[in-house]
Formats: C-alpha cells, sequence, structure tokens
C-alpha cells in the first residue's frame, strides 16, 4: 500500500477539444480516430475506411458466396450503396452488403456515423448531442450505446479484487459521507453502494454493487441488517480473490472471515489511517454521487438501481482503460461481432 498514489486523476491525460466534434476528447482516442477518417489519397474516404476496418478486425477480410459454385470468388467492388463498397462474386454475380457478419451490420447509420457514436460513448457524451451533431437517428445511437454498454458490463464482470498479501476494504455509500456532510438533497431514493477497493493496486482498483431492494428506511433492525450482511458476502465472494484480506469499513456490518477496520488501523500511522479511511474512496464516492442522476422520480426503486449499477459498472471500464479505451472498445467489438470464419481460406 502506499499512500500517496491513490486516485486516475493523476495518469489522466488533459482532454481536448478537436474540431469537426461536439465533445472534448482524450488525446490517444482522439489519434486513432483520426487514423480512420484521415484521407490524404484520392480514394473516396468510404473505401479507406472498409479497408482499414477490415485491416483492425472490424470486418471481415474474406468472404464467401452464398452460392458456394465452383467458379464462385467473391472481391470488394465500389458500388452505389451506402458504403460505397460491396462483396461481389465474380463467378455467380451475387453482392452482399460489405457490413456482413460485422457490428455494423443492419445498422442504420453510415459506417462512419457508427464509428463517430463509439468514439461519443467512450468520451461518455451525451447521447442525444452526439446523435444530433452527427445526423444519426437517436434511436440508432441507444443501440449502439446499449450495445456498447453490455459488452463492457460482461468484461468487467470477469474482473477480480485482491490476491495473495492483498488487502480489499469495504465501504458503504453514502453512509460513509454522511457522517461529514449529511445528505440533504432531495432525492426520490438513495440506493446504498457497496464499495470495494484493492489497495494493492495503483491506481486504486475499484468494484461498486447497488444493493438491491434498498429503501430509504436504513434501520438498526436485525433482520434487515442480516439481509444485507449476506448480500454483502455474496458480492465479496464472487469479486475478490479468495485469499485476500478484506477488510470492513465502519459502516459495513462485519462479514464473515473479514477483518475491520478498526483492527487494521493499530498497524498504521496516521497517514495511513488517514488514507485508508478516507483519501482512497475519493474517486469510488464521486462516481457514486455521479450514479444518482440515474435516479428518477418516475422509475421505481429497482429500476433505478438497476441503472445506477450499469453506469457505475461502464464508468468503472472507462477509468481502467482511460485514454486507450476507443482501441480497446474496437478491439472488443471485433471480437464480440466479426465473423472471421472466412479467413485463411482461398
Ligand atoms: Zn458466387
Amino acid at each position: 500500500m502506499e499512500a500517496d498514489s491513490t486516485t486516475y486523476e493523476s495518469n489522466a491525460k488533459t482532454e481536448v477539444s478537436k474540431p469537426g466534434l461536439p465533445f472534448n476528447t482524450c488525446p490517444g482516442n482522439g489519434q486513432l480516430y483520426n487514423d480512420f477518417i484521415n484521407n490524404d489519397s484520392d480514394q473516396r474516404l468510404e473505401w479507406k475506411l472498409v479497408e482499414r476496418l477490415q485491416a483492425f478486425g472490424l470486418l471481415p477480410k474474406q468472404f464467401k458466396c452464398i452460392s458456394n459454385k465452383p467458379d464462385c470468388k467473391v472481391v470488394c467492388k465500389t458500388a452505389r450503396v451506402i458504403d460505397r463498397v460491396q462483396w461481389v462474386c465474380e463467378g455467380c454475380g451475387k453482392r452482399q452488403p460489405i457490413r456482413t457478419g460485422s457490428f455494423f451490420f443492419r445498422l442504420q447509420c453510415s459506417i462512419l456515423q457508427a464509428l463517430q457514436i463509439i468514439l461519443a460513448w467512450c468520451e461518455d457524451a451525451d447521447l442525444v448531442v452526439a446523435a444530433e451533431h452527427f445526423g444519426i437517428k437517436p434511436r440508432v445511437a441507444t443501440l449502439i450505446y446499449d450495445r456498447l454498454d453490455e459488452l463492457v458490463v460482461k468484461e468487467q464482470n470477469k474482473r477480480k479484487l485482491g490476491g495473495e498479501n492483498s488487502v480489499v476494504l469495504a465501504e458503504m455509500y453514502p453512509d460513509c459521507v454522511n457522517r461529514l456532510s449529511p445528505d440533504t438533497t432531495d432525492q426520490p431514493h438513495a440506493h446504498r453502494i457497496l464499495m470495494l477497493a484493492d489497495t494493492n493496486h495503483i491506481p486504486t482498483s475499484y468494484w461498486l454493487h447497488v444493493i438491491k431492494d434498498d429503501s430509504k428506511k436504513i434501520s438498526g433492525d436485525d433482520s434487515d441488517n442480516q439481509v444485507l450482511k449476506l448480500e454483502i458476502e455474496e458480492v465479496v465472494r464472487n469479486v475478490v480473490t479468495p485469499n485476500s484480506l478484506v477488510v470492513t469499513g465502519n459502516n459495513v456490518p462485519l462479514i464473515e472471515g473479514a477483518s475491520s477496520i478498526q483492527q487494521l488501523f493499530q498497524h498504521c500511522d496516521v497517514d495511513m489511517q488517514h488514507f485508508l479511511s478516507t483519501r482512497i474512496w475519493r474517486q469510488a464516492v464521486s462516481l457514486c454521487c455521479a450514479s444518482r442522476s440515474a435516479c428518477s422520480n418516475t422509475l421505481a426503486a429497482a429500476a433505478c438501481g438497476a441503472a445506477a449499477q450499469r453506469y457505475l459498472t461502464t464508468a468503472l471500464y472507462r477509468l481502467r482503460f482511460n485514454d486507450g479505451l476507443y482501441r480497446r472498445i474496437l478491439e472488443l467489438v471485433a471480437a464480440d461481432y466479426t465473423d472471421n470464419s472466412c479467413d485463411n481460406d482461398s
């Protein structure tokens, strides 16, 4: 544990505004986007894009003719279609969209627009603003955002905290901040969020779990506490590597196999105590605060909880990849959607 290296802010790159984009971009994300759309050749951009996306793995590099006759041979050709390129069989003449077997298949926008909306998602840009700016239907942009959320939640859920000789801290939001600054906002429901932090990781790795079936009445009722304890134990079992030391903060019930923060403090100096009780949570608390915008009067608490959870899980993934996120997301999209079954097969 090192008390001087806490949050992601220290390694975050400065975002810059780029002409032609309605949101700021991290330099790495912006550079990759430019590499896709830059065109100093005399070929059409759509043609260059297809080449680059094939090289990246976002479009299949080869395609098998559906007629599957002996003299079938499919090639890329320019065409009067939205993508300006399509697969054409020189044997039987059959044509197929260039997007077949990819993320872009049947999306009702151009490939360029899809790349722009994916960039917008990576920069956590407002969907409505981005959709309008790039001239894409909000419905289609929402579909892309949803697909990316889904991919990222799946990836983030594979993540484990802790390990040999690791300490994983547990604390409860908002209880841990209410003590310092009582909550005065008029929120329809305040979700409690279990925060886990891996102290061995720099920057700190977190896990944030919205407590299910939560209500504002946080009582000293024993049966409520028992339910909460079981839920916390289940999260810890799923998320924390078994050989780690789990340390519960002052606002988390002591769960099986865990130590309390007071026990840990006996071995720490004052600086380390301050770090472990306050500073280590700073980034997690700010995400929890931001997740409250997922709450609304029109949704039931459970639906809000699910929306808040999705926000938090994707936010943790965004933090992990920071400036490399656009590349990372496109790699995930390629791995999940691109049909490579015709490759290495001439
Ligand atoms: Zn054919």
